[in-house]
């Protein structure tokens, strides 16, 4: 295994437009906006953002947006972030998170400081690859693998819960099953332009559903690449 040095202080800590009062601002916007749950505020506020995108962006790092990441693909907004991070909190017995579509693996870096495991599938190698070398250098404990997300991970299910940070008109019932009673999926559904952010719930007579507010999220996309 080849180790791969943590980036230098002064690039975790950031300057300017990546410094911590910029990240405290986005902090500040995120908790107007109806972020409550404190402890997915104080993770964003100490989680370099901006090194989970090209240089060349860092210093958009900590705007309230979406920014892109190659392949067509975009780091989520980080109030999407956190309202999707905060709607995994505050149920009991969530351990064990599984998202579909690691990207820059922000979100994933982000559950993964507030969850005990966490399992991230990404259908684009090279966005995989970046997002495993950036887990290395921030010393992040995430399991991940290149593949078709509908698929999910048998091997380690079930799951408490299931993320999806690409949207599609309904959930796969292979990655439905891999969900343990009790668990919640969330994920955008419906087509551009008309997605839904949705929370299920898994009963034990069946799924139930609520909606979290309308989103824009990139299309899930068939097999890998
Ligand atoms: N969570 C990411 C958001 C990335 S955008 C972040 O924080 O940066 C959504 C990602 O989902 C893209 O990288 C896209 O390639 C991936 N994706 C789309 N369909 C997928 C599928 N079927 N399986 C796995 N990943 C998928």
């Amino acid at each position: 295994m080849t180790r791969i040095a943590p980036p230098p202080p002064a690039a975790m800590k950031g300057a300017g437009m990546t410094s911590q009062r910029a990240r405290d601002r986005l902090i500040e916007r995120l908790r107007i906006g109806g972020i409550k749950d404190e402890a997915v505020l104080e993770v964003m506020g100490a989680l370099p953002r901006h090194l989970f995108i090209d240089e060349a962006l860092a210093s958009r790092a900590y705007e309230d947006t979406a920014l892109p990441i190659g392949m067509g693909q975009t780091i989520s907004q980080p109030y999407v972030v956190a309202l999707m991070t905060q709607s995994l909190r505050g149920i009991a017995g969530i351990d064990k998170v599984l998202e579909i579509g690691t990207g820059s693996g922000y979100q994933a870096a982000v559950l993964a400081k507030l969850f005990k495991e966490v399992f991230t599938i990404e259908r684009i190698d090279e966005l995989l690859r970046m997002a495993r070398k950036r887990f290395r250098q921030l010393g992040l404990n995430i399991r991940s693998k290149h593949d078709d997300g509908n698929i999910g991970w048998p091997e380690y299910a079930p799951f408490d819960a299931v993320i999806a940070t690409a949207a599609r008109e309904s959930i796969d019932p292979r990655l439905l099953d891999q969900v343990r009673i009790g668990g919640i999926v969330v994920a955008p559904i419906g087509p551009p332009g008309q997605q839904t952010l949705v929370r299920m719930t898994r009963g034990a007579e069946g799924w139930s559903r609520e909606s979290l507010g309308a989103v824009s999220f990139v299309p899930w996309v068939k097999g890998v690449a």
